[in-house]
């Protein structure tokens, strides 16, 4: 596919408020130079997730204060020296039970210690520093029975403390096994549907093009992938919303994908005729702005 130059890009774009809706961004690393790639191309708004950083065990309490800390203020960081509209969502990562596990802590403690992570969540949400608790969920590969329980039993907690709130929660788990395989989306439905959190408040975080079909999913946001191939897919089906799930690591440059994809797919789709602007609009400005609150 024809690429499109920076200039290009944001004059298809302009007007069309574009949103990553699922990136990381750490400060030790490329950050604000991310960010500026993402809006030298017209991007204008980002759904910063948290992310686990590796010089911040979280062993305790404590360790996740100061983690989730450095997450809103890289969010106030890039709102302050940047044009780009930054919202971010704070949340104990699903596979850091089974990190406290394996270096010692019991079971017992260690699920002690995601359900405080949300409390603490939790506080930035009702301070408004963050707008949702995320990502959050369950390792998309097999563990313990007793492991996979308790995982389950701190995604039904938040699920009930979005409900107080009022907030998103931001999905990380298995893909579905194909476009006919609803398991995985029909549990946190239910498991929304349960705790009376509306089902607009569950974003699927990495999914793939077919979950837009509405009967994958069932309600609830999918966050599609931003490859020319998954958004072309997604347009078949109804609401989603863009994300790269860059990773900001300087070990694994520009991976899941490069902070300026959401912009250049969406730019290449409008040019080429395959996305129209009222599409466009519903993708990047009204879903991001429902869910995450942008302005
Ligand atoms: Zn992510």
């Amino acid at each position: 596919m024809a690429s499109v130059s920076p200039e290009e890009a944001r004059d298809i774009l302009s007007g069309i408020p574009v949103t990553d809706s699922h990136i990381h961004l750490d400060p030790k690393a490329s950050c604000i130079e991310a960010v500026e790639r993402f809006s030298k191309f017209g991007g204008e708004r980002l759904l910063l997730s948290h992310k686990p950083y590796h010089d911040i065990p979280v062993r305790s309490l404590d360790g996740y204060r100061e983690a989730f800390q450095r997450t809103v203020d890289t969010c106030k960081l890039i709102n302050d020296k940047t044009d780009v509209q930054c919202r971010c969502i704070v949340g104990p990562y699903p596979v850091e039970l089974i990190r406290m596990i394996e270096n010692g802590i019991p079971l017992r403690k260690a699920r002690e210690n995601m359900l405080g992570a949300v409390e603490i969540a939790a506080k930035y949400v009702e301070d408004g520093d963050a707008c949702g608790i995320g990502e959050v969920g369950r390792p998309h590969f097999p563990c313990d029975a007793e492991v996979a329980d308790a995982c389950m039993e701190v995604l039904t907690f938040i699920m009930h403390t979005a409900q107080r709130l009022d907030c998103c929660v931001v999905i990380h788990m298995e893909s579905p096994g194909g476009p006919d395989d609803i398991g995985h989306m029909q549990q946190m439905a239910y498991m929304a549907d349960e705790a009376m959190l509306d089902r607009k408040n569950i974003v699927k975080h990495f999914s793939p093009g077919y979950m837009s079909l509405p009967k994958m999913s069932l309600g609830t946001i999918p966050s599609v992938i931003a490859r020319s191939k998954a958004i072309l897919q997604a347009l078949e089906g109804g609401d989603f919303m863009m994300e790269t799930d860059f990773m900001d690591e300087p070990t694994r440059p520009d991976m899941v994908l490069p902070p300026d994809t959401v912009p250049k797919t969406t730019a290449k789709l409008m040019k080429q005729g395959k996305m129209d602007e009222e599409r466009a609009h519903r993708v990047h400005g009204d879903l991001p702005a429902k869910v995450y609150g942008f302005e």
